[in-house]
């Protein structure tokens, strides 16, 4: 189930071409991932020596996205070679960046790497309560889990890996200019639009309320927001006060007025990364919303966000073929 090159492997071709990136001077600097203090997050670093690129891993903690890293002024500039370590939705969100016109293609150095999905802590912990986890191994398909305590339990892949990654259509960048190993041709995947069209069968209020009921446990932290690669507002809807659109409580009727809006903000643009879902304190049901979302825009303007970054957004355009039966 799991590709057969090592991650020891990936990670000493990994160092190597980003030291010669470095050396030749053909990237000013590479963000990546090194070792986290949790067992379960690796921390997204920057890299601008060979050095330094020997802390350098990639392996199922590097779940944190780091395309949003190269909007941040501090970090990259228009004209600044930068070289970004890229899953499969990092390499889409920077494809939408471009297309949306906060990158410049040129400019990014995309190294991708092949992802195999991420470690969701949240699902993991689930299935361990009440147990300090302290590291984890892989044996064949299986995540060997080690406790504080000295034992071990066995996970399937399934119960370990995002859902979003479990679904993941691009695992593998896109328009890598460089790629560790080598990008698969055979991804297998479910179809991501069973979960939405089972959904779909519901009457309106059923799905209203399933809505109601999950964001009423919304506790207003924006980790979503923060951690959507999509959401890059330099000031966001919820956090203005003049005028202010609404309550800051977490009172049902503000949070889903909250949510209905930052739906709205990334339709056409999501990437399905699973990243908001994955960071939810509260395990709120996100990737139904965007999944479902993400259905609509295919089904109507035959878009999917971060494959092409010659195309605008779909609801970035307009033409006159568009389905507006909702209009008259
Ligand atoms: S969504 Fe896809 S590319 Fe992104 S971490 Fe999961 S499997 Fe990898
Ligand atoms: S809304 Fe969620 S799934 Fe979509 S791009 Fe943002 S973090 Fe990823
Ligand atoms: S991360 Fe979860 S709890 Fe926090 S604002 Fe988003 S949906 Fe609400």
């Amino acid at each position: 189930m799991f590709r057969k090159e090592t991650m020891e492997m990936i990670e000493q071709e990994l160092r190597a071409k980003v030291k010669a990136l470095l050396k030749e001077g053909k990237v000013k600097l590479v963000l990546g991932y090194q070792k986290g203090s949790l067992p379960f997050n690796a921390t997204p670093t920057i890299v601008e020596d060979e050095a330094s690129a020997e802390r350098l891993i990639f392996d199922f903690s590097c779940g944190p996205g780091l395309a949003k890293y190269l909007l941040r002024k501090n970090i990259h500039s228009p004209g600044q070679k930068t070289g970004i370590i890229a899953k499969g939705c990092d390499a889409r969100a920077v494809i939408q960046y471009i297309a949306e016109k906060q990158l410049r293609r040129e400019d990014i150095v995309i190294i991708g790497v092949p992802c195999q999905g991420v470690i969701d802590p949240n699902r993991v912990r689930k299935k361990i309560p009440d147990k300090e986890i302290v590291g984890y191994a892989i044996d064949g398909d299986k995540f060997i889990i080690r406790l504080r305590d000295d034992s071990v339990v066995s996970l399937n892949r399934e119960e370990v890996i995002a859902r979003a990654c479990l679904r993941c259509v691009y695992p593998d960048a896109l328009d890598a200019d460089i790629f560790i190993t080598q990008p698969r041709k055979d991804v297998e995947h479910v179809n991501r639009y069973n979960e939405i069209m089972e959904f779909e069968k519901m009457g309106s209020d059923e799905r209203w309320n399933y809505f109601e009921n999950e964001f009423s446990r919304c506790i207003r932290c924006y980790a979503c927001r923060n951690a959507c690669p999509m959401c890059y507002c330099e000031e966001c809807f919820v956090d203005k006060t003049d005028p202010q659109w609404f309550g800051k409580g977490t009172g049902l009727s503000d949070t889903m007025l909250f949510h209905i809006v930052r739906i709205l903000h990334v339709t056409g643009r999501c990437l399905d990364c699973g990243l908001c879902e994955r960071v939810c304190p509260m395990s709120i049901d996100l990737g139904l919303l965007n999944g479902k979302m993400n259905k609509e825009v295919k089904e109507r303007f035959n878009y999917i966000p971060g494959l092409d970054p010659e195309r605008p957004p779909a609801l970035a355009t307009f033409d006159e073929g568009d389905r507006q039966e909702f209009i008259l």
